[in-house]
């Protein structure tokens, strides 16, 4: 199916609903038709930018899913209403739609004690979506190797992978070219908020796709790397708004 997207400081962003996202991945997945998700966000546009390897594979992901609300304001400046599809969430449904159709699956990343508590969390939430493989997120070469292996010996239908940005994507693109059926997804902190660590963000924030505000106040240390790209990410899509109008 043709994709419907709109570039971003000259990256593709899919533009859909949460359902027809998840409509598009489920079809992939009923017909174990691999697959790279990016939950995309200014940081990773910025980081982009400056490096090409990344840049290559954010342009050749197969679905661009509007994570953060900068990329919401930068296409809503160019005239787009795109909701924002928060990747938590949708890695969430993912495992839903795993669990329906008793797919298994496997969680790469964070921490040892996080990853233990993640998949016991999801076994008991999704009993029907069998966690085939887990490994936390940090390892070494040599054991990347490993579990490189043994996911491509399991051949999970879908991936979840938390190591944060870049680290997941080049992670994914590594497993990609060996495992054709399988559906990746990078979904950064997840596994620290779904196994308690880390609180999500109020109701009332997220509606208002506010999350990040409530994130960089319990992690403050979050502040550098968005005070970093934030008003530079600002800046250059205003400015591409004003030239597109021009
Ligand atoms: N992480 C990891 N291995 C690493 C670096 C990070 O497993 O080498 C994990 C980290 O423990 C955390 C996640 O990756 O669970 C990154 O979370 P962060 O909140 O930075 O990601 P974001 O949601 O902002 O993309």
């Amino acid at each position: 199916m043709e994709r419907n997207t709109n570039k971003v400081l000259g990256y593709d962003v899919d533009l859909l609903s949460f359902d027809e996202a998840l409509d598009i991945v489920t079809e992939n997945m009923q017909n174990a038709k691999g697959m790279q998700i990016v939950t995309i966000n200014p940081e990773m546009i910025e980081l982009a930018q400056k490096n090409m390897q990344f840049s290559v594979i954010l342009k050749n992901a197969d679905l661009v899913i509007p994570d953060g609300s900068g990329i919401k304001l930068a296409l809503k400046l160019k005239g787009i209403e795109q909701q924002q599809i928060p990747g938590i969430d949708f890695a969430k449904e993912l495992i839903h739609i795993c669990n329906n159709y008793k797919y298994n699956i496997a969680l790469i990343g964070a921490k040892e004690e996080i990853i233990q508590t993640t998949v016991k969390k999801v076994q008991s939430e999704f009993p029907n979506a069998n966690i085939c493989y887990f490994h936390n997120g940090y390892f070494t070469a040599d054991k990347e190797e490993e579990i490189i292996n043994k996911l491509v010996s399991e051949n999970p239908r879908l991936v979840l992978v938390a190591l944060g940005a870049p680290k997941q994507e080049f992670f994914i693109k590594k497993c990609k070219k060996l495992m054709q059926n399988t559906t990746f997804i990078g979904v950064g902190g997840s596994f620290d908020v779904w196994s308690g660590e880390v609180e999500r963000a109020p109701e009332f924030f997220r509606t208002m796709g506010w999350e990040w505000i409530y994130r960089t106040y319990k992690q403050p240390q979050r502040l550098k790397r968005i005070y970093k790209t934030l008003p530079v990410f600002l800046i250059k899509v205003i400015i591409e708004a004003i030239q597109k109008k021009g």
